[in-house]
């Protein structure tokens, strides 16, 4: 065994993808080098609070590890994330194989932190401290190749306190990162050959309303700070970026000059997700999400009036507590008035130290799963005469990796666990099935011709013209274009 092993597995959203794969790249850059579980000395675990029972899952992922590296005597495990942040040192006492947790604003510090556990063997560490400034990672650590579609933390920390959500507890109070050091790492990417970037944050609609962007402003000498709007604007006139996506933004603080980016700036790709949570106004009340239904409907309106072929994807919280069958039913309304692309869908449960947590009227658990098989139902339906719609469609697909057989498509941005590899191309050599996007983030899969004729690279990270023949359940076949 290699004293400078690690392997990654990876639960929740895409910021804490995006978290593993910085701290791949940065291990990478320290001489580390990934291995399978069960071979790598240092095992990471990045975790996710949103989805229910998240301790037993974590604490069941370790006891994985621990069988798995029980013959490694200098094996040990690193837990971050949401439930490291919450849990805390009581990783050391429960497992002792954990050596180092480290929250969201201590994950810029864990490389280091890593190499110091590797030389001193009785160390533990702990990396949880809410920092005041946005933690700016050091770009020095951070080398190798970038894949075809990259991803820019632009912000920490949520402010919102939505009844249900742990995160502002996790994660803490918004701070938002530097504009310059945003469009940095952004032309850095697209300069090692990214073409398409996704701009990450809690609730990037609220970008540069935080005392930490105040706080930089005022030192820059600005009158005041960048907002979400102006930052889109810098990030798509960078020379050689084809696509440009964000998540997440909250419905409450989209600016109008962001719903005008998507008809004004040809490189912002047609599509959002725009977390509706509930069609009730009764409940989005509860949930405290500062808005209401006719709100959300003129948002997207005026996208629509923006960008027609604009497509929106969502969140829906099934079986928030209080929730009628009237209240339910009024959120199937709401979904079929919008037209969501997909959607993401989940039964309430409660988070430990929610409000929503303390309300009465929950649900029971069969009367949930009824109604979101019900709302689940409708949206396979709508989604796959959505995808049915764009055959015949010419369009241009952003390959991202080989398919490991034909027809196989690439998970959505969905929850889930996400292991190890992180080379970017995925499959046989020499095999000629393709997966990509297209610029409304639909996963296309197409034929190409052999992978030498692609030059060294392949095909991974062209953008090439494809018609779509064939629509399946979650994904588009294509044929390139002459
Ligand atoms: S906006 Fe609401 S749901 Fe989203 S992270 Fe913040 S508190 Fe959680």
């Amino acid at each position: 065994m290699s004293d400078r092993t690690f392997h990654i597995l990876t639960f929740g959203c895409q910021m804490n993808v995006n978290d593993s794969d910085w701290l791949a790249r940065a291990l990478v850059a320290r001489g580390f080098t990934e291995a399978p579980l069960g071979k790598a000395r240092v095992n990471i675990v990045n975790t996710c609070s949103v989805r229910d029972k998240p301790e037993q899952k974590v604490y069941s992922v370790l006891g994985r590890i621990r069988q798995a590296t029980r013959k490694l005597p200098d094996a040990f495990a690193v837990v971050g994330g949401c439930v490291a942040q919450q849990i805390g040192s009581g990783f050391f006492t429960r497992f002792p194989q954990v050596r180092l947790v480290f929250g969201g604003d201590g994950s810029s510090m864990a490389p280091q932190a890593i190499e110091r556990l590797c030389a001193e063997p009785g160390l533990r560490v702990s990396l949880l401290d809410f920092s005041e400034e946005y933690p700016e990672r050091d770009a020095q650590l951070d080398s190798g190749p970038v894949p075809p579609s990259a991803f820019v933390n632009i912000m920490q920390g949520c402010d919102n306190f939505c009844a249900y959500c742990i995160v502002p507890y996790t994660r803490g109070r918004q701070k938002s990162r530097a504009a310059d050091a945003v469009v940095r790492e952004c032309a850095e990417l697209v300069d090692r050959g990214a073409k398409e970037i996704t701009l990450l944050g809690q609730n990037v609609n609220s970008y540069g309303q935080d005392a930490e962007a105040t706080r930089q402003a005022t030192a820059a000498g600005d009158g005041k700070a960048v907002s979400f709007a102006e930052l889109l604007h810098r990030v798509a006139a960078l020379p050689g970026l084809a696509r440009l996506r964000f998540v997440t933004p909250h419905p409450k603080d989209i600016a109008p000059e962001v719903i005008d980016a998507f008809g004004t700036l040809d490189n912002l790709c047609p599509r959002l997700h725009l977390p509706l949570q509930s069609g009730s106004d009764r409940i989005l009340k509860a949930m405290g999400r500062k808005y209401d239904m006719a709100r959300y409907m003129d948002i997207v309106h005026r996208l629509k009036a923006a960008r027609p072929d604009i497509q929106l994807s969502t969140d829906i919280i099934v079986g928030f507590p209080g929730e009628t069958e009237q209240d339910f039913e009024d959120t199937l309304a709401a979904m079929r008035a919008v037209g969501f692309a997909a959607s993401f869908s989940f039964c309430y449960s409660d988070r430990p130290g929610t409000r929503a947590e303390m309300l009465p009227a929950k649900l029971d658990a069969a009367e949930k799963a009824a109604r979101l098989a019900r709302l689940q139902e409708w949206q396979n339906d709508y989604t796959e005469q959505c995808l049915r719609s764009m055959v015949g469609l010419h369009t241009m697909v952003l390959l991202d990796g080989m398919s490991r057989k034909p027809g196989m498509t690439t998970p959505e941005l969905q929850e889930g666990v996400h292991e190890g590899v992180h080379d970017g191309v995925a499959g046989t050599p020499g095999g000629e099935s393709w997966q990509g996007r297209d610029p409304y983030g639909q996963a296309v899969n197409v034929v190409m011709p052999p992978r030498t004729q692609g030059g060294p690279e392949g095909w991974l990270g062209r953008i090439v013209p494809v018609t779509i023949v064939e629509a399946k359940k979650h994904s588009l076949r294509g044929v390139l274009r002459a």
